[in-house]
């Protein structure tokens, strides 16, 4: 039976409020899982099952995967969709209070895989970027615009906080392009799939903690110098401010959206060693 009319059959109805648009597309979920990178030896985290069918492509190619759905009302859904998947584990509750660290310690090293909910993009990938351990990479569809911001170049529109706390673990790269006609119910935007492979140390920081406080404090006020934002955040006087910058070797009307992740990090190391941050 096909998905539609499994969800048909159970009666449900989506919920716009958990960012519901649902894949069926085989030769597109096969595509999804190759750009993963699944192999039969990868445990596959996968943010928000559905009604499954992205589980049942990555199923036949992993060696495990653990599944999260919010939504427990697609319960019967997934015990369908999902029957005779053994190396499949649906977790019923919401990512962002998952107990992430508990969760690792079952999973082992893993990589992410999902159609994520829109609504929630940014955090979910977070909480891979500044929390996860054990996690090797994540391949994520979310709105093409957001993929932009992902890839974005220093000092163009797109760049921005997120775009600069994915580079210091790892680099976006689109992998394909999905359009809306692909989802139902339909969404109201293209979509894109993007693949982050984590690499640990790839822009070496003294403190990762400082590094993010930097990037919020670059992009606070993009119509202001990063001078004017370093007095705001870190309470430095003008003079003070514009000395930090000298030693990070940046020009003191540098606004944040023009500098480089890694301009960025030395200056959150001069921070740091000042005792700033
Ligand atoms: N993977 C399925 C597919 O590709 O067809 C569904 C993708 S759909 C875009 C996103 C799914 O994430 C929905 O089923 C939604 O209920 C679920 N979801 C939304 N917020 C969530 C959260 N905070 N934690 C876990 N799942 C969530």
């Amino acid at each position: 039976m096909e998905i539609k009319e499994i969800l048909i059959k159970h009666g449900f109805s989506f919920k716009k409020q958990f960012g519901q648009n649902f894949l069926t597309d085989e030769n597109l979920l096969a595509a999804i899982v190759r750009d993963g990178g699944v192999d039969a030896e990868t445990t596959v985290l996968e943010i928000g099952a559905g009604a499954g069918a992205l589980t049942r492509a990555l199923s036949k190619a992993a060696k495990k995967v653990v599944a999260m759905e919010i939504d427990r009302s697609l319960r019967p859904v997934l015990a369908e969709t999902l029957s005779g998947c053994e190396n499949v584990e649906v977790i019923f509750g919401d990512f962002l209070k998952t107990n992430l660290a508990a969760l690792e310690r079952e999973l082992g090293r893993y990589r992410v895989v999902a159609n994520l909910p829109y609504y929630v993009t940014t955090p979910v990938l977070m909480r891979f970027l500044e929390e996860a351990a054990l996690c090797d990479g994540v391949t994520v569809m979310v709105q093409e615009e957001v993929a932009e911001r992902f890839c974005a170049q220093a000092g163009t529109p797109a760049y921005g906080a997120v775009t600069a706390a994915i580079a210091l673990k790892g680099e976006a790269v689109v992998t394909r392009k999905v359009p809306r006609t692909m989802f139902f119910p339909r969404p109201n935007v293209d979509s894109a799939v993007v693949r982050i492979d984590f690499c640990e140390g790839r822009i070496p920081v003294l403190s990762k903690a400082a590094y993010r406080a930097v990037v919020r404090c670059a992009f606070l006020s993009r119509r202001k110098t990063l001078e004017n934002n370093l007095m705001n955040c870190f309470r430095l006087s003008r003079a003070q401010a514009g000395e930090v910058l000298c030693k990070a070797g940046i020009a003191d009307m540098a606004r944040g959206e023009t500098l480089p992740p890694q301009t960025l990090a030395r200056l959150a190391d001069v921070l740091h060693g000042a005792g700033i941050v």
